[in-house]
């Protein structure tokens, strides 16, 4: 069983994990809602299960990379779910981006059941999950994180181990709250560009090499300057990630203004169409006013 691990959920980020995991000599098992989407994985060796039970049967590790809280509930717990066929030593990876109160409920679940768990999302998109360079961020013990190290280190470049179970969940929410919330800046400041009578190459290397600039500036503008929507990151799972941001914050008190207008950016970008486009195109509706 040591080197079997079931990898449930094969969207963007997902498909890219897996194949690591197998080019790393893991005996992986997987499972996606569509199963077309495994089709190259299992012609790299994977094993295709056709519920997240058969997937997690006989695996030492089992990772989820699902869309959000009610994916994550489904694909763990409904019928046919992962947890009921987990072994009793095994070790449980929440690595979707999902809300701390969902991961207390699933890790509730866990240890009930027997088996060890930890929430640990990643930041890196579609390339560096490709390449095996995301960064873990970790929630959950030193034994159980020590149990999926193997599994985790071919997939990444980092692994950040924060605190107990729901530490990692915390601070993706965190990390993502500030990317949504520059990615929304930026389609308004680069709207306001194009209307200004700059000219925008000029203005975005001065933001670009300026106080603004980070990573996210320069891949974001880039794809909104050339309209390449092309996946890497679902316009519709910001939204997803400012609400359960804001959701968190409150709980400490904190009021997220900035998620809050953000939102509603990215929402009314769904309600154009843009939900399943890269969020870059959350400009275009901007563009299109
Ligand atoms: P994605 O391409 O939309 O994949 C989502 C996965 O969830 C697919 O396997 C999908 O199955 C499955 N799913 C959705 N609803 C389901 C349901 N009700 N029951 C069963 N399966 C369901 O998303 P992704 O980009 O891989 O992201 C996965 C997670 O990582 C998300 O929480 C996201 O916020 C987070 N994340 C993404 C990135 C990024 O850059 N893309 C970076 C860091 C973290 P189908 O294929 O059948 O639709």
């Amino acid at each position: 069983m040591g080197d079997a691990v079931a990898v449930l959920g094969l969207g963007t980020m997902g498909s890219g994990m897996a194949g690591n995991l197998l080019k790393a000599g893991f005996s992986v098992a997987v499972y996606n809602r569509t199963p077309a989407k495994a089709q190259a994985l299992v012609s790299s060796g994977a094993r295709l299960a056709s519920t997240p039970f058969e997937a997690a049967k006989g695996a030492s590790v089992v990772i989820a990379m699902l869309a959000d809280d009610a994916a994550s509930r489904e694909v763990w717990l409904g019928e046919c779910g992962a947890l009921a066929a987990a072994a009793k030593g095994a070790v449980l990876v929440e690595s979707s981006t999902v809300s701390p109160a969902w991961i207390a409920e699933l890790a509730a679940h866990a240890a009930q059941h027997g088996s060890e768990f930890i929430d640990a999302p990643v930041t890196g998109s579609r390339m560096q999950a490709e390449a095996g360079q995301l960064s873990f961020l970790v929630g959950g013990s030193d034994a159980a994180l020590q149990a999926a190290t193997p599994a985790l280190k071919a997939m990444s470049k980092e692994i950040v181990h924060l605190g107990p179970v729901g530490s990692g969940a915390k601070m993706k929410l965190i990390n993502n709250f500030l990317c949504g919330v520059q990615v929304a800046s930026l389609a308004e400041g680069l709207t306001w560009i194009e209307r200004s009578g700059l000219d925008r190459e000029k203005a975005l290397s001065i933001l670009k090499a300026g106080a603004p600039g980070s990573p996210l500036l320069g891949a974001i503008s880039a794809r909104m300057v050339s309209h390449n929507y092309a996946v890497n990151f679902l316009l519709r799972l910001m939204a997803k990630d400012l609400l359960y941001a804001q959701n968190e914050a409150a709980h400490c008190n904190v009021d997220l203004k900035t998620a809050e207008v953000s939102r509603d950016l990215f929402e009314a970008a769904v309600a154009k169409g843009y939900g399943e486009a890269d969020m870059a195109s959350v400009i275009e509706p901007l563009r299109n006013k």
